[in-house]
């Protein structure tokens, strides 16, 4: 029996729990209250808690709890990846924390000896210029300087179709346009400049100069599916009729090869088709909108047609590996942050109307210039 919590032998791990962070919280100096909140906590998370399990990672990795795993670090890491994994937010953003200042850290200091205060350099000293907007760019992105801060500007007209029927179908739109707008931010790119990205987004209905956001409704999937019969057994059929059959999302580009100009058509595909796991989707629409923007997938392993990038291929990445498995960036399983690295990508896809890959996937491919570097 517990003095304060009445803590029987039956207590549930919420109480356990509960408990284990009173006890921590109000400890002080009093280390066997301390010891006392850690155990509670302990065997809450032994218990499946996943609260305790957030807790006990994180005090694991701050060095202020001790535990017998070859490594703990890794042994955390992997708590609360599992955690991310299965929606729990707060990991998620401790992660994409942790692993956004490792990153920091590892290229921090890498200074492009080009880089002056005004216009934006690349690796090589050459200004770069980026001016990308008419009729015919579903994404209009224009790079500005004012009073020497660097702003690159996306502006996209969305287009949302199949989805007049659905009921929650602003909650479903403001979903999809929230996973867009995850890019915005201020980056460091090429050697520790400054750049600001903006997303700014409409949403007239006019399929011309648009973004094309296709909810896939039952008469999609079964159009969807008749069309991935065109392809019969080939490589590329198998692959249409696993999307569908998965229900993945994925970034049409019209069906050739991606530049600024090219038809832009996000799929998306939703858990039971009911398109309101809202987090789920708006992690999507973030992955999906670095297609339109540019970028190739990122896969840690291969799949699909896609070799994969593994350890030690581009020190950039290395710092997102858990367990020998890259944590999820944005363009590698869509719950992850958007790195430098992707920003610089795009800029590039912008600059050069090229789409930016990460790993080949046919022979003659190119990688980014980007990867390799540093930022
Ligand atoms: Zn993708």
């Amino acid at each position: 029996m517990d003095e304060n919590f009445n803590l029987t032998n039956e207590a549930t791990a919420e109480e356990l729990r509960n408990a284990g962070k009173y006890y921590l919280t109000t400890s002080g100096d009093d280390e066997s209250l301390r010891s006392k909140g850690v155990s509670l906590l302990i065997k809450a998370n032994t218990m499946g808690d996943r609260e305790a399990c957030h807790i006990v990672s994180r005090m694991i990795l701050d060095g202020t709890l001790t535990v017998k795993n070859a490594d703990p670090v890794e042994y955390a890491l992997t708590n609360l990846l599992c955690l991310a994994d299965s929606g729990d937010l707060q990991s998620r953003l401790f992660l994409n924390r942790y692993f956004s200042e490792k990153y920091e850290k590892s290229f921090g200091d890498i200074e492009n000896p080009y880089k002056k205060d005004g216009m934006l350099v690349d690796f090589e000293g050459e200004e770069i210029k980026i001016d990308r907007s008419g009729i015919l760019t579903p994404v209009d992105a224009v790079l500005t300087n004012e009073d020497g801060r660097n702003i690159l500007t996306f502006y996209a007209n969305i287009c949302f179709l199949g989805d007049e029927e659905m009921e929650n179908r602003y909650e479903y739109q403001s979903s999809v346009l929230d996973g867009f707008r995850k890019w915005a931010g201020k980056y460091e790119v090429f050697g520790g400049q400054e750049l600001e990205v903006r997303v700014n987004i409409t949403s007239e209905e006019r399929v011309v100069d648009s973004i094309i956001v296709l909810a896939a409704n039952k008469a999609v999937v079964d159009t969807w599916n008749e069309f991935a019969g065109v392809f019969g057994d080939t490589q590329k059929g198998e692959q249409l009729k696993n999307i569908s059959a998965q229900r993945r999302s994925f970034a049409g580009i019209g069906f050739l090869k991606w530049s600024t100009t090219s038809v832009k058509l996000i799929y998306m595909q939703s858990r039971d088709g009911k398109f309101d796991d809202y987090e789920t989707l708006s992690q999507t629409a973030k992955h999906e909108f670095g297609h339109v923007l540019g970028l190739g997938d990122l896969y840690d392993s291969p799949i699909d047609s896609y070799s994969g990038v593994e350890k030690g291929t581009y020190k950039e990445l290395d710092n997102y590996l858990i367990t020998d498995k890259l944590y999820h960036l944005a363009m590698c399983d869509n719950i992850g942050p958007v790195s430098n690295n992707d920003i610089e990508m795009v800029v590039l896809a912008f600059r050069e109307n090229k789409q930016q890959l990460y790993q080949k996937v046919k022979k003659r491919d190119k990688i980014s210039e980007a990867l390799g570097k540093g930022n």
